[in-house]
This record gives structure tokens, sequence and C-alpha cells, in this order.
């Protein structure tokens, strides 16, 4: 994807107030350009001042959409967990992959409504896609006649599913 700017980020989020989306720190290696845009297909990170709260920003042709996303981390994990991320689907041991929650935009999101998907717990797909990063102890290693092309064109199929249904409240 395109570097993007903070203001950029900041105003792409969709489901939460301008308040909170002013409070957002921006990702690790930001400030200093370390952000690996080249191999990012959308932006993920936890939120370095608040670790229950992840944030994806996704590029589109209109520009990108951004997403808060909650670590419900008081769920029962063993009843909640679920070892493939459903974007990129990458085999994770189960803390590898977690169960975020995105309150829905708009009044449908300020009255309680919320939605779930299970993603690679650092949201770095698509370093996992590139393999420029390897699940911990990966317990299964499915074989994949696809092309990283396709790949990649998957996994934004599967995460545009994802985010229109927060978008559209
Ligand atoms: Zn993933």
């Amino acid at each position: 994807m395109l570097a993007l700017g903070e203001r950029e980020i900041r105003g792409s989020f969709v489901n939460c107030s301008k308040g909170e989306a002013s409070r957002i720190k921006m990702p690790p290696g930001f400030s200093d350009g370390s952000v690996p845009w080249d191999d990012l297909d959308f932006l993920g990170w936890t939120d370095p001042g608040a670790p229950m709260r992840a944030l994806l920003v996704v590029p589109d042709e209109g520009g990108p959409t951004g997403i808060v996303l909650r670590r419900p981390e008081a769920m029962r994990a063993s009843a909640m967990r679920s070892s493939m991320c459903r974007v990129c689907l990458t085999d994770h041991a189960a803390s590898g992959v977690s169960l975020f929650v995105a309150p829905l935009a708009g009044a449908a999101g300020r009255n309680g409504n919320s939605v779930g998907e299970y993603l690679c717990s650092d949201l770095a797909c698509s370093l996992y896609l590139r393999g420029k990063r390897q699940p911990r102890m990966r317990l299964v290693r499915r074989e994949e006649t696809l092309t990283l092309a396709e790949r990649v064109d998957r996994a934004m199929s599967n995460l545009a599913a994802f985010t229109s249904r927060v978008v559209a409240g």
C-alpha cells in the first residue's frame, strides 16, 4: 500500500467519535518512518497507549477506511479461540489469533451493536502472507497452491467483507 499520513489515518475512522480518533496513537515505527508500507496491504496495529484498542486502516480507491477494534480480553478463552485468521487464513497456535470486536458505524454502534472477527493477534496478515513473519509454534502447515497475489486478493476481499459490515452500521 502507499504510505499514509497521520491526518489521513485519523480522518479515516468510521466507527468512533472524532475525539476518540484524535486520541489514537500512531503505530510503532510511524514517526521514524520504519513502517514497511511496501509489504503491507493494510495497516493494522495495537494502540501503544491503549492495549485493548486495535486499529485497521484499509486502503481503497475512494480513500482509506479506518476501523477501531477492541480486544475482548475477558472472553472465555477456550470457547472463543480459533486457530485460523479469517482474513489471511494463516494457521496459528491459539494465542496467535484473537477475536476482535468492532462497534458498528453510526447510531447502531452508539447503541452498543458490534461485529466480531478472528484475526491475527498482531494484525500482521500481510507479513504472514509474504513469509516475512512466521507463526509461532505452527501446528499445521496447509499447502497453498495460490500465488501470493491471489492470496492477497483473497485476504483483502475477506477484510472488505468485515469492514463493509462495520461501515453499513
Ligand atoms: Zn491474518
